[in-house]
């Protein structure tokens, strides 16, 4: 049975790579483990009167190529090794498309379907309230990830400039366009992944048009990527969320399962195709492409042999586990890893964090032209080394990303 502790795997694979890129012992030991966690309890109002007390964590991995930088979850799931472990794979993430960021990650556990918009509201603001100390747009630097949206981004940025007295609007990124954010940020993820996508399928030498793929979440970035896959001409056969797995060799009706879940939240109820049950199942039916774009640990030793897919673009974070990677990479299955083809979105973040800095706003055609321009030689640099290397792309990514952050440290330190 495979252990699954998505810190202990990025430790690990952390420590893969520096072996391979005899990193000294004193980065190794900087860079293993995240240099702060701060975990908080605060009492929030729900609306029955009653006061619930909530935990939330702030990690912060590593600054040493700029300021902290990684979203915050809601989620009954959240636990503080989870939060660690995305914590240290923002500062990769970072460092692979070469942003000046290092790598931060945030989380309170809590069930946001089951909590009214004001109840979320007070806790967003408390929970800004505990870790504002930590935070700053020259320190630490939050964003959307799981369960939390531009609203939420809104809130933090107000309760952290009420509680400074400041009018910092680079606190966090994700923020609504009202509110100092920028044109493409919601899509820019999703629109990342859409772009190794077709980067990837370009290498195989095939051609989007007529390609089959199926997207696991359709939040965020399941349904950007599933959108702006579908207009470069691929045919998506299947989706799934929390409540649901839908399945249609012959293409989905997008635009009815758009109307669907905007009004209903989720797939749920929706019976206009198969429904794949177990939902999981989904991962294993018939496709060209596989885009995991919900959660981690979702490819393993126990499914990875019977995935179908001849390529896997990770949407979402850490979605393959170290057994179920070998499985993929021996039976030739290209996987584009997580820390290049969802890195649009720190991508963007940075890009409107400059645009904050700077006090601009720059136009939907430039946010997308200059994110074509980090992720397309980004992947490029990878795919090449990893064939010219024999090996995968997740382990030249991380190569890179290893390497630039320890050549920062090292800098930092010269003598002579
Ligand atoms: P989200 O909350 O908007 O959407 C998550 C989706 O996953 C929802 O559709 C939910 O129903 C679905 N889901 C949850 N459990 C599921 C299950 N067991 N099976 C199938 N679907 C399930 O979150 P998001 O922002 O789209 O993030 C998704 C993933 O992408 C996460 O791993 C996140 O860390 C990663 N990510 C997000 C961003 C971003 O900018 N939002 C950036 C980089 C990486």
């Amino acid at each position: 049975m495979e252990k699954i502790n998505s810190y202990k795997i990025i430790q690990t694979r952390f420590d893969d790579i520096a072996n391979k890129l005899d990193i000294e012992p004193w980065i190794r030991g900087v860079l293993r483990t995240p240099k702060r966690h701060v975990s908080v309890n605060f009492p929030v109002k729900m609306d029955n009167g009653e006061v619930k007390i909530f935990t939330g964590y702030r990690v912060q991995h590593n600054n040493s190529r700029g300021p902290y930088k990684g979203g915050i979850r809601y989620s009954p799931k959240v636990n503080l090794d989870e939060v660690k472990a995305l914590a240290s794979l923002m500062t990769w993430k970072s460092a692979v498309v070469n942003v000046p960021f290092g790598g931060a990650k945030g989380g309170v556990i809590c069930n946001p379907s089951k909590m009214s918009l004001g109840e979320i509201e007070r806790l967003t603001r408390r929970f800004t309230y505990e870790i504002s100390d930590i935070i700053g747009p020259n320190t630490d630097i939050p964003a959307p990830d799981v369960n939390t949206n531009e609203q939420i981004m809104a809130w933090m940025v107000d309760a952290y400039n009420v509680g400074k007295k400041e009018y910092a609007l680079g606190v966090v990124t994700g923020k609504p366009l009202a509110l100092g954010g920028i044109y493409g940020r919601s899509e820019a993820t999703g629109r990342g992944v859409m772009i190794t996508t077709v980067e990837a399928i370009k290498d195989m030498r095939l051609n989007p048009k007529g390609l089959t793929a199926i997207v696991q979440g359709y939040g965020n970035v399941g349904s950007n990527v599933t959108r702006l896959l579908n207009e470069k001409g691929v045919k998506i056969i299947g989706i799934s969320d929390i409540s649901k797995a839908i399945y249609n060799p012959k293409g989905l009706n997008l635009k009815e399962i758009d109307t669907y879940v905007s009004t209903n939240k989720l797939l749920e109820g929706y019976n206009n195709a198969e429904e794949i049950s177990p939902k999981e199942k989904i991962l294993e039916m018939k496709t060209d492409i596989l885009v995991p774009s919900a959660l981690e640990n979702q490819i393993t030793s126990k499914n990875a042999e019977y995935i179908k897919a001849k390529l896997i673009v990770e949407g979402a974070n850490n979605p393959t586990t170290p057994k179920g990677d070998k499985i993929l990479y021996d039976k030739g299955v290209v996987v584009v890893p997580d820390i290049l083809a969802n890195a649009g979105g720190v991508t963007v973040s940075y890009f409107e964090w400059v645009q904050n800095t700077q006090k601009e706003k720059w136009s939907y055609e430039k946010v997308v032209s200059k994110l074509e321009d980090k992720m397309i030689p980004a992947y490029k640099t990878i795919s090449n080394l990893a064939r010219k290397q024999n090996t995968d792309m997740r382990t030249i990514a991380y190569m890179i990303a290893i390497d630039r952050t320890a050549k920062a440290l090292r800098t930092k330190r010269k003598t002579r």
